[in-house]
């Protein structure tokens, strides 16, 4: 691992101060992303700067919203009795991911901004985009199984590996930063990650230095009927294949609105908004899903080894919504 140095302060505007000042500088969490990419020289920061001391780790409940600090684990999210009652798709997207150890280290922070497990980003003798702008990308024509169908670019097809994010995208929660200078402002969960495009190596809309503080998520009562569905190679410890993140509003057997976000298929955490006003008016029957789930992947594009996914995450979106629609019933 290259040397750096290590860094602390008591104030968010200070860690951020220090993070914009050197290009190489990053800002370090519960280090579950970050160090291993150090290990294997994917990142090498020459300074990283601890967002542990700066007092980011509450959650404030009030009768509209809760606010998550950016240092709070994703155990300590998903476990909270709030979150469990009010979103139940935030607290099964954080428990399917990972494993105990990692998401008591893990934070909510760290988690919007970890990087894609694309092989070819993790390995620095590959040609990749993404890691290094210019380069080519080869998974294009490589071992593409676990890559992206949706969202995806002739320069990148890295699929985003949160579940966690999945959810907050659905939930439509609001991310809250600080700059050096002191400015915050908040992006809308939906502008946060960006899809690859012509610059891949651009992945979130946030500037060098700018530092996550909070998560705004503002009350939802259907969210109190959803769920999320993760589909991947074996039951624990491993990232989704697909993955269906759902909301769903029902008068008897009507629907009266829907929310459905995807993850382990695109680029960034999805969110399929015409899938959703598809659904509007329709009976919640698994052939009204089907045809929400045929519209979800309308634009989706395979290569040779992840053409199943399209499938895999159709069957996904229909029982995911059976599951919520059971739930209700
Ligand atoms: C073996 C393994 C399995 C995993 N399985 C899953 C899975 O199934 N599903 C899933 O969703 N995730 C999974 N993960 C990913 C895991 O959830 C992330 O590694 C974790 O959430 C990152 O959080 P962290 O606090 O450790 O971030 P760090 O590693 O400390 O940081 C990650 C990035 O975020 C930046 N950062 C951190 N905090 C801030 C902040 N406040 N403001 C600005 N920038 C910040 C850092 O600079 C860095 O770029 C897995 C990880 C591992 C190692």
């Amino acid at each position: 691992m290259k040397k750096f140095t290590f860094e602390r302060f008591a104030r968010a505007t200070d860690a951020a101060t220090a993070v914009a000042a050197r290009p190489a500088a990053m800002f370090l969490a519960g280090g579950t992303t970050l160090v291993d990419l150090m290990k294997i020289d994917v990142l090498t920061p020459d300074t990283v700067v601890d967002v542990r001391p700066l007092r980011l780790s509450r959650i404030d409940v009030s009768d509209n919203a809760i606010t998550v600090g950016a240092a709070i684990t994703n155990s300590q999210l998903a476990w909270h009795p709030v979150v469990r009652d009010r979103f139940p798709v935030l607290s099964e997207a954080i428990l399917s991911g990972a494993t105990t150890q990692i998401r008591n280290m893990a934070t909510v922070g760290g988690n919007i901004l970890q990087r894609t497990r694309c092989p070819y980003f993790r390995d620095v003798h590959a040609s990749c985009n993404r890691r290094q702008p210019g380069s080519g990308c080869d998974a294009l024509d490589g071992f593409n199984r676990g890559h992206a169908v949706l969202g995806v670019s002739e320069h990148c097809i890295a699929t985003h590996p949160s579940d966690m994010c999945v959810a907050m995208a659905v939930l439509d929660a609001d991310v809250h930063t600080v700059r050096a200078d002191g400015t915050t402002r908040s992006i809308p969960f939906g502008d946060f990650h960006l899809a690859p495009g012509d610059t891949p190596h651009i992945e979130v809309a946030l500037d060098h230095g700018e530092l996550i503080t909070h998560i705004v998520i503002s009350n939802l009562p259907a969210a109190c009927c959803s769920h999320y569905l993760k589909v991947r190679d074996r039951a624990s410890y491993e990232f989704a294949l697909a993955s269906a993140a759902v909301v769903l509003d029902l008068d008897g057997d009507t629907i009266r609105a829907a929310r459905l976000g995807l993850g382990g298929i695109a680029t960034k955490p999805w969110r399929a908004t015409e899938a959703e006003q598809s659904l509007t008016g329709r009976k919640a029957s698994d052939a009204t899903f089907r045809d929400a789930a045929e519209i979800a992947l309308a634009g989706a594009v395979g290569r040779e080894h992840n053409h199943f996914k399209i499938e895999l995450v159709k069957r996904a979106i229909v029982r995911a919504f059976a599951n919520a629609r059971e739930a209700k019933v």
